[in-house]
């Protein structure tokens, strides 16, 4: 029989390095641990090997496409493609950060919406019968939304939009925050919640489209929000720890077999969300 396999981006800390946890500890199969940069990664497999858990390591930077291609190639080699995909890796400036605005869009949008996109285009080929596929969004994907034009929530929450259309979308963002003119445009003010935006419906269309293409492959593909946690990202205020953090993604990577919701869906706290 073919081995199992999980794979998390961003694995190196936060809530991605607690969600392998969680996932060596529950999934039946082999678990990896990606990282973009090889002596961060490798570190954390030691420390979680080092709990006495058996995690293996591939190197995956989803800013570079060749890094992707190298990593799909692998798994597809060694696994016959992979059981669990985890979209974890993400950015987000500091408020503090005094980076013009224009730059935050473009470089935000950058990682968490076309990066996550392209790991999605070479991996959901590879995504076998039964697959689990997570993309860490956040809640404020919705909050965010309920600040766009009404136009805009519109085309966000419609079952029509295509990947294109939403890719040019993230892209017009990027253009008008450019030129200073995204709020004229009906964007609101966060590259962050934008991309966030971005990831949620993606996944949405995604999601649609497997249930289309591969009705009978069981696939359940869902965006969800650990919630607020305390990482580097978020800071030491923020009322979770990654362990806990971890819990949704983890709960949607392990939907059972044979499960077919949720699917589709922007869940928090283990719960759908209204989207
Ligand atoms: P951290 O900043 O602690 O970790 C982010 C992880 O993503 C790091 O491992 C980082 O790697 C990795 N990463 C960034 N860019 C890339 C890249 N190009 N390729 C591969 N890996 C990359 O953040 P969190 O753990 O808090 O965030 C994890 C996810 O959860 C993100 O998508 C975030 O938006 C989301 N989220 C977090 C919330 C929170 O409260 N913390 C709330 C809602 C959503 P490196 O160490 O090399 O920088």
């Amino acid at each position: 029989m073919v081995t199992r396999v999980a794979v998390v981006t961003g694995g190196n800390k936060g809530i991605g390095k607690a969600i392998v946890q969680a996932l060596c500890k529950e999934f039946q199969g082999d678990v990896y641990l990606t990282a973009r940069d090889e002596g961060r990664g490798q570190d954390a497999a030691a420390l979680l090997s080092s709990e006495g858990l058996k995690v293996n390591f591939h190197q995956l930077d989803i800013n570079d496409v060749g890094s992707i291609a190298k990593a799909a190639a692998f798994f597809k080699d060694k696994y016959g493609g992979v059981d669990v995909l985890v979209n974890n890796a993400g950015i987000a400036f500091k408020v503090a950060d005094t980076a013009p605005f224009s730059t935050q869009a473009e470089v935000t949008l950058r990682t968490n919406f076309f990066a996550t996109q392209d790991m999605l285009t070479h991996f959901l080929p590879l995504v076998k019968t039964g697959g689990r596929v997570v993309n860490v969004s956040s809640f404020v994907s919705v909050w965010s939304l309920n600040k766009c034009s009404p136009q805009l929530q519109e085309r966000f929450r419609s079952d029509d939009i295509t990947e294109e259309e939403l890719a040019g979308l993230m892209r017009r963002f990027v253009d008008r925050a450019k030129k200073g003119e995204h709020k004229e445009d009906g964007w609101p003010e966060t590259a962050y919640g934008v991309s966030k935006i971005g990831v949620t419906v993606l996944s949405l269309i995604h999601a649609r489209r497997v249930a289309k293409e591969r009705p009978n492959d069981q696939i359940l593909i869902n965006a969800c929000c650990p919630g607020w946690v305390r990482t580097d990202m978020a800071g030491p205020k923020a009322p979770k720890s990654p362990e806990e953090g971890a819990v949704t993604p983890v709960y949607l990577a392990l939907l059972p077999a044979g499960e077919t919701a949720p699917h589709g869906k922007f869940v928090s706290e283990k719960t759908v969300q209204a989207w």
